[in-house]
């Protein structure tokens, strides 16, 4: 039993988060059993061992929705490059942008991958995250999308962390098929998501639908495969311009769109009627400079539930750290701090499409953050400042 606890109880739409003060969490058998004040704890659990936190915040575990956080290599040299002037074309004759992560990621052997990936996940842990979205999309190869996801599932047995897979075979198109992104999607793209499937390697399917990636028609092929197997779907979306991507996800029932900087008022009615979760990420915002922001009026106005993630990837976020996601949503799009908490906890739970975490209630799953803090907006407050005092994953 946790005592003197300062319980965060978030709920959404509209987002509050109701503080309780004094309160205790009796936990049992990795679940939360009872919470609420602790005068009024059943008699049950009152010569159970506690933990007095001292009046401490405890809010649910992190969640970190959307990461791309299993690559090879980083791409330092390209962001020296950029600041030097160099234009997208000439570092990408220079070898870099994507293809030089799809080259590294080829390269790299299971083991380094995962070592490399731990380095990161092993920050977000330190930061009270316990449940982490890992999409494959650069190895677009059969061998190599399923080498990424056996990694990410390995990241799940090595650490104490609930690991979530997304298929992103449809991320780009890999030189070898450039010019020809329907040969790709054909003869690599949906082969790799039939086998990872098979080998219950990915728990999702994921896209990229953008002019430089892939089209909503070609999007669709890839979907019409995950329905037929029986997997959710999510999607890239209206990044950097509006091909209706969020429609389309919004036609096979997504989970969530992600990005949505250029989603228009329709675009959020199809999201709001679909209970589609909206996925910002603040961190690909800030470093390509964006300056159109996403609709997050509409989405209040709408009630269309926001998450946020780190999208932790080494082109365009190398960012692996929740919190500072959780100040960049505040700070670069005005969401409240309670927003950003719940988008980092109960609406990231459902644009995972999970039950059971992502809040403090009986019957959730014991995973939950304790801080040296006394309320929830000096998380999204503080800026690289780390105030956890404990993460409790699975009730330990
Ligand atoms: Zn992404």
């Amino acid at each position: 039993v946790l005592t003197h606890a300062t319980i965060a109880h978030i709920t959404a739409e509209p987002v509050s988060c109701d503080l309780q003060a004094k309160g205790a969490i009796a936990i049992d058998m990795g679940k939360i059993a009872w919470c609420g004040g602790m005068i009024e704890l059943p008699d049950a659990y009152r010569n159970w061992p506690t933990e007095n936190l001292e009046d401490r915040l405890v809010t649910p575990a992190l969640i970190d929705c959307h990461s791309h956080i299993v690559f090879g290599g980083n791409r330092a040299s390209e962001f020296e490059m950029r600041l030097e002037g160099a234009s997208y074309q000439e570092i990408s004759r220079a070898g870099g942008g994507i293809v030089s992560t799809v080259k590294a990621t080829r390269a790299a052997s299971e083991e380094a991958l995962l070592a490399d990936a731990l380095t990161r996940v092993d920050a977000l842990i330190r930061e009270g995250v316990a449940t982490l979205e890992i999409k494959s999309g650069y190895g677009l190869d059969v061998e190599t999308e399923l080498k990424m996801l056996r990694v990410a599932r390995r990241i799940g047995q090595v650490r104490n962390i609930h690991v979530r897979t997304s298929f992103l075979g449809a991320h780009t198109v890999p030189p070898e098929y450039s010019g020809r992104g329907d040969d790709y999607l054909d003869q690599v793209c949906i082969p790799a998501l039939r086998l990872a499937a098979e080998a219950g390697l990915a728990d999702a399917v994921d896209g990229f639908c953008e002019d430089i990636a892939f089209s909503p028609a070609q999007i669709a092929l890839v979907f019409d495969v995950a329905r037929q197997i029986g997997l959710p779907v999510k999607l890239h979306a209206e990044q950097l311009s509006n091909l209706g991507g969020a429609k389309l996800a919004a036609q096979y029932g997504a989970l969530s769109a992600d990005h949505l900087e250029y989603l228009d008022e329709d675009g959020v009615q199809v999201m709001a009627e679909e209970n589609m979760i909206a996925v910002l990420l603040p961190g690909a915002f800030y470093t390509l400079r964006e300056t159109q922001l996403p609709p997050i009026d509409l989405f209040r106005k709408y009630r269309v539930p926001m998450a946020v993630a780190t999208d932790c990837n080494p082109g365009s976020s190398p960012l692996a750290s929740l919190l500072i996601a959780m100040n960049m949503a505040c700070t670069l799009f005005r969401l409240t701090p309670d927003e950003a908490l719940a988008g980092v906890t109960v609406n990231a739970a459902r644009a995972l499409g999970i039950a059971g975490r992502g809040n403090i209630a009986p019957g959730m799953q014991a995973d939950l953050a304790i801080w040296n803090a006394a309320h929830p907006s000096e998380l999204s407050y503080r800026i690289g400042f780390n105030c956890l005092h404990r993460r409790i994953w699975s009730g330990t």
